[in-house]
């Protein structure tokens, strides 16, 4: 049976990234029998220059279709006097509300070969293998505001921060599930020593979580798990958090490797995924094929274990990665001397020559 993946390349670097990535998964695809079949379709500047709009419903159409997604990056200077409602990244928000994405994860792996790129001690990082589950349509980004009000003489505003228990049931049982095909540890992160909604969110990924036989879970308060992320980040399997919290405690991990174009990550809801790197279009590097792949090919490989359940596939495009690192190749983001230098696509045939 065939699976359909719907590329979106995007803008700046997400046509090389892509590519890189699409020419890894064909490879998996020849080892594995996977029956991938792919189809491009066109999001954010690339398709306001083309159509008008930055998701044409072609695009849309086409994406609730596919088994899975994978996209480049959308945005860049070009479009910077577009009107608010045609913004590029406009794309992303109304890709994530058509297919009802209302998780986001990201995996922060640093194998022992990349640990000298942390800003932390390279013991405190290396084989740090962690997956941030951040709940994505739901919590104080969404709740009622109310912008700057004069009340008794004194401007005030606020925002209210709402969950219901369906909400946190089933972004916990998400990460219980991911976790099984990790070492099975969940730590739920919260404030409920202050707040009403983590208490609740507390409570119910207890509920949530008694299903899972093989996984454990523990609660950690989110300023001590900041903290905890810095000082001993390998004590960490899965971290299963809210939307607010998540925003902050991912882009704190996502600083703990040192290299922004290695990081994948993935969107997921009820029907199908989207997967792209965690880096934005980068114009500063586009077209000159020395974009660093890996983040695009990563999250290939997380395409294949959360979407078409190809887990033995995945690891391998993973090993091959952490291969091709370990022999000291390297794209022009992550050069040093007395390591090979090599462009985008040279960087994918290697990682497929591997697989
Ligand atoms: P966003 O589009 O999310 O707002 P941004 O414009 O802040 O992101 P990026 O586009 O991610 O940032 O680029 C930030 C810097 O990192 C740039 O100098 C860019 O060249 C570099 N960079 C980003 N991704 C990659 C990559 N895959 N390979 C090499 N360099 C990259
Ligand atoms: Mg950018």
């Amino acid at each position: 049976m065939s699976k359909a993946i719907v590329v979106i390349p995007g803008d700046g670097i997400g046509e090389e990234i892509t590519a890189a990535a699409v020419a890894v998964l064909r490879r998996a695809d020849h080892k594995h029998s996977l029956g991938l079949v792919f189809e491009t379709h066109q999001a954010g500047g690339a398709a306001l220059d083309l159509y008008g709009l930055p998701l044409p419903e072609r695009t849309v159409a086409a994406a609730r279709q596919a088994d899975a997604i994978l996209l480049g990056a959308v945005g860049g200077p070009k479009w910077d006097a577009v009107q608010p409602e045609l913004r590029p990244e406009k794309a992303i928000l109304g890709l994530r509300k058509a297919l009802g994405l209302y998780a986001n994860l990201r995996p922060i792996r640093v194998p022992a070969s990349l640990s000298e790129y942390s800003p932390l001690k390279p013991e405190i990082v290396s084989d740090i293998d962690i997956l941030i589950v951040r709940e994505l349509t739901g919590g104080i980004y969404f709740g009622d505001h109310c912008e700057a009000t004069v009340i008794d003489g004194v401007e005030k505003a606020w925002d209210i921060e709402v969950y219901s228990v369906p909400e946190v049931s089933r972004i916990v049982a998400l990460a219980c599930q991911a976790a099984t095909l990790r070492r099975g540890r969940v730590v739920s992160v919260d404030k409920a020593n202050v707040l009403a909604s983590s208490r609740l969110w507390r409570r119910t990924a207890e509920q949530a979580a008694e299903k899972y036989a093989g996984v454990t879970l523990s609660h950690m308060y989110v300023d001590n798990c900041a903290m905890q992320l810095a000082l001993a980040p390998k004590n960490f399997d899965v971290i299963v958090t809210s939307n607010l919290f998540g925003d902050i405690l991912s882009d704190e991990a996502a600083v703990l490797g040192g290299s922004i174009g290695m990081m994948p990550s993935a969107s997921l809801g009820e029907g199908p995924g989207l997967y792209e790197p965690i880096h934005g279009s980068a114009p500063d590097i586009a077209g000159k094929g020395i974009a660093n792949p890996v983040g695009a090919i990563l999250s290939a490989a997380m395409l294949l274990r959360h979407s078409l359940t190809a887990e033995t596939a995945a690891v391998s495009i993973e090993r091959a990665v952490d291969k091709v690192l370990a022999d000291g190749y390297r794209t022009a983001d992550l050069y040093r001397p007395g390591l090979t230098e090599v462009s985008t696509e040279d960087m994918a045939r290697l990682i497929e020559r591997n697989i």
